[in-house]
């Protein structure tokens, strides 16, 4: 079929809306059509060429919509159910699968090298995430697409697909923030204050959220933060408010120095888990001795989340209005307008825009 995509001819050329060809859904995938695809910092990255993928490219990997066809053998979907789509194709046969660590499956991909089911006049166009979401459709494995019923719109549920996972599930899952704890989380982009939000749920007593930008701490504090401060002199007040360091701290900014002083916030025995996504180049330098104060330090990837389980559950927290979606999104505009969400993003000006294909 035709439909119409987003394309990244270049890094330094703007995204362009083209008539593009899209195969049908083979055996075991699905087509969806999209309705909304937020526009998150890793398809900024990829722009810019930080991360792994092939020119052209169709980027958006924080999509939702809903089912309009079916490959052959497919079971758990039917046309109409609505989804968002998983990065993780979560095989089911990797080592990191039957382990359950489905976040962790070989078979993630930033890439598909130009293999896939969309063409550009005849031109293979790569697929971020081996999703390229930038569509009006998307053909992916049918675990790439999972069943999510919720009240949210399409603007709102896509951030599952990736943002809020990743920032809920650093401090609920990877974490695994227990109820009394006192955490801080630095950095109050989409992916930030959805970790505070984790750990508001899981009953942290004291949540200290760290951002440069005013109008973002105030949003932390709305959204669950006992408090919220500026970057500067942030170790001594943290340590001092948490009476001598916090059991969690989440790194959700991308920058190994920020890393190290994350890490330099735990107590003895506490845990330092890393979100944000650093330079392929960059080192990170801390005092190695503190490691024997039983001190852990972990990245967290899709929030150690299982899409298959997490996603519709992350959906009923919206739903029971514990978890907070509106706040998150300060920008919904037509897929069309697309180089300006783009702007809006690598400017700092939104927390999180969302292109909307209705
Ligand atoms: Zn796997
Ligand atoms: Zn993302």
């Amino acid at each position: 079929m035709k439909t119409h995509a987003a394309i990244a001819f270049s890094p330094d050329d703007p995204l362009r809306i083209e008539a593009v060809d899209l195969a049908d859904p083979g055996p075991g995938e699905v087509r969806v059509r999209m309705q909304a695809c937020g526009i998150c910092r890793s398809d900024l990255s990829a722009l810019e060429g930080k991360e792994t993928v092939h020119f052209p490219v169709v980027l958006g990997h924080e999509g939702a919509g809903y089912v309009d066809a079916i490959g052959r053998g497919v079971t758990a979907l039917k046309e109409g159910d609505e989804v968002v789509l998983s990065w993780t194709p979560a095989c089911g046969t990797c080592a990191s699968c039957l382990r359950g660590e489905v976040h962790l499956c070989a078979s993630v991909n930033m890439t598909t090298e130009g293999r896939g089911p969309l063409t550009f006049q005849g031109q293979p166009l790569d697929r971020f995430m081996a999703l390229g979401a930038f569509s009006e459709h998307v053909v992916v494995p049918e675990k790439m697409a999972v069943p999510v019923q919720s009240a949210l719109a399409p603007t709102h549920s896509c951030l599952i697909g990736c943002g809020v996972t990743t920032g809920f599930g650093a401090a609920a899952n990877t974490a695994g923030i227990r109820w009394g704890e006192r955490v801080a989380v630095i950095g109050c982009g989409g992916v930030g204050l959805a970790a505070v939000q984790g750990a508001r749920i899981a009953g942290a007593r004291q949540i200290i959220a760290v951002d440069p930008i005013a109008d973002r701490r105030d949003a932390a504090i709305a959204l669950g933060a006992t408090t919220a401060i500026s970057p500067d002199n942030m170790r001594e007040t943290i340590i001092e408010m948490s009476n001598g360091g916090v059991d969690a701290a989440i790194e959700c900014v991308g920058e190994s120095s920020v890393m190290a002083e994350a890490f330099m916030l735990i107590r003895p025995g506490g845990r330092c888990v890393v979100v944000g996504l650093p330079a392929y180049t960059d080192l990170l330098k801390i005092p190695a001795v503190m490691l024997l104060q039983e001190k852990t330090l972990t990245g967290s990837i899709y929030g150690s989340a299982n899409p298959a389980t997490d996603f519709q559950k992350i959906a009923s927290l919206a739903d029971s209005k514990q978890l907070l979606f509106e706040p998150l999104v300060d920008k919904i505009r037509p897929f069309s307008e697309i180089n300006d969400g783009f702007e809006e993003m690598r400017s700092g000006a939104s927390v999180r825009v969302v292109l909307s294909f209705d």
